[in-house]
């Protein structure tokens, strides 16, 4: 789960990282609010996404002159100017995608003079299952071009979970940094708090870019962006509160609802997996047979009736599916009982695209006994492979027709 960054910085302010204060704002009088109630002379105007790069991002609904949708103000009269044309506007970025996101949200902070950009993130790696601290001198706008053309100048160090931070990594991100004196002991500091932020929020990354040196000598997180670890949600009913349902797909949001773990895809075979580890495998499978899968989705170990009514729906409820291949492993579930499930949902939701049904494990003769004498034209399949080869076959002629 993703926030905002007037969220983030607003939940780093209360682990003591500085941030310049600032205030998020809905409407142009918001806006207008806001800026006043900060001391200026200079002020910044951010619009609140969930996505990245939005300083060299453009709006679709202005000209490729206008400027990004991060901009620095001189005067509030100025700041109501950049709102008016900014809310409301789709910002496309590097992150956004071609469609880019609707700007409903601002922030209006302090502006700040910056005499230098870092770059400092917090996430788990995956490789030592630790958590990564990643530092670069060329922190700023252009920071995938830096990882990708001069990767040595990103540096990393990982923290051993036995010890937690210990000094030496303040001190190495200092020497990363090129950092002595007073600005060295900052960075620990800063560093020791997104560490104590990242553990306490059970987060999975804190990317800050720019940290940047103010013109005071004073090291200053500019931007932040926060994700979290949702298998630790249930430990965190206050970072909930922070969800921007309009940022989130809303298939997804409705999956969560029932207990799915659902994820949108590009392409145009519906899949209904129990376990992830069989989902993933599921869609290799369909790529291997030359078809593209619409989602990945998981309804779990204890698929009811329900849930698999609910999964079905959710399938169909992207236009872009033109077949479904559910492919169940009855296991605690037995699988005359799933089969009984599928066919409620196919009668319940009035099923037209094609659907190839793969079976196994417990009661597997009476599952496919109740899938062939439902009626419906369920298409059965006898393993992976077949059930992948029937479904992208049956998809090619849907397309084709
Ligand atoms: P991003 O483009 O989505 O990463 O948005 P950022 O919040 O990082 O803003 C983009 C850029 O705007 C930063 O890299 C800074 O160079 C600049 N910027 C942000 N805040 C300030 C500020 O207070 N003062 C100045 N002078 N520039 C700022
Ligand atoms: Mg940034």
């Amino acid at each position: 789960m993703n926030i905002h960054e007037y969220q983030a910085k607003e939940l780093l302010a209360k682990y003591g990282v500085p941030v310049p204060a600032g205030h998020a704002a809905m409407s142009v009088d918001e806006a207008v609010a806001a800026a006043g109630k900060l001391p200026g002379p200079l002020w910044v105007v951010k619009s609140q996404i969930h996505a990245g790069g939005r300083g060299k991002g453009k709006f679709k609904e202005l000209g490729p002159d206008a400027k990004g949708g991060v901009r620095l103000a001189h005067s509030v009269d100025e700041v109501r100017a950049h709102a008016e044309e900014m809310l409301g506007k789709t910002l496309v970025t590097i992150q956004t995608g071609p469609d880019g996101k609707q700007v409903q949200r601002l922030y209006i902070t302090d502006g700040v003079d910056i005499a230098k950009e870092f770059y400092l993130a917090l996430l788990v790696d995956r490789e030592t299952g630790r958590i990564a601290i990643v530092a670069s001198t060329e922190g700023g706008m252009d920071i995938e071009k830096v990882a990708h053309d001069t990767p040595d100048k990103i540096e990393t160090f990982t923290i051993d979970p036995a010890t937690g931070l210990m000094p030496h990594h303040g001190r190495a991100v200092a020497a990363a940094l090129g950092l002595t004196g007073d600005l060295a002991k900052q960075a620990t500091r800063v560093l020791a708090k997104l560490y104590d932020a990242f553990v306490g929020t059970d987060a999975s990354q804190i990317e800050i870019n720019p940290l940047a040196i103010t013109d005071q000598q004073q090291l200053m997180v500019l931007d932040a962006k926060i994700g979290f670890d949702s298998n630790a949600a249930f430990r965190h009913p206050e970072t909930e509160q922070l969800r921007d349902l309009t940022e989130e797909e809303p298939m997804e949001i409705e999956a969560s609802k029932h207990d799915l773990a659902y994820i949108k895809l590009d392409g145009n075979i519906g899949c209904m997996v129990n376990g992830a580890g069989l989902a993933m495998a599921t869609m290799d499978i369909i790529k291997l047979e030359g078809g593209e899968p619409a989602n990945f989705l998981d309804v779990g170990g204890g698929a009811s009736k329900e849930k698999v009514t609910a999964a079905f729906k959710i399938i169909l409820s992207d236009a872009s599916v033109k077949g479904i291949l559910v492919n169940i492993f009855g296991g605690i579930m037995k699988c005359d009982i799933i089969a009984e499930g599928i066919v409620a949902a196919a009668r319940e939701v009035s099923l037209n695209d094609p659907l190839v049904v793969r079976l196994e494990g417990t009661n597997v003769a009476e599952g496919k006994a109740i899938l062939a004498n439902s009626g419906l034209p369920i298409i059965s399949a006898d393993d992976l492979g077949d059930a992948a080869r029937k479904i992208v076959a049956e998809v090619k002629q849907v397309e084709m027709a």
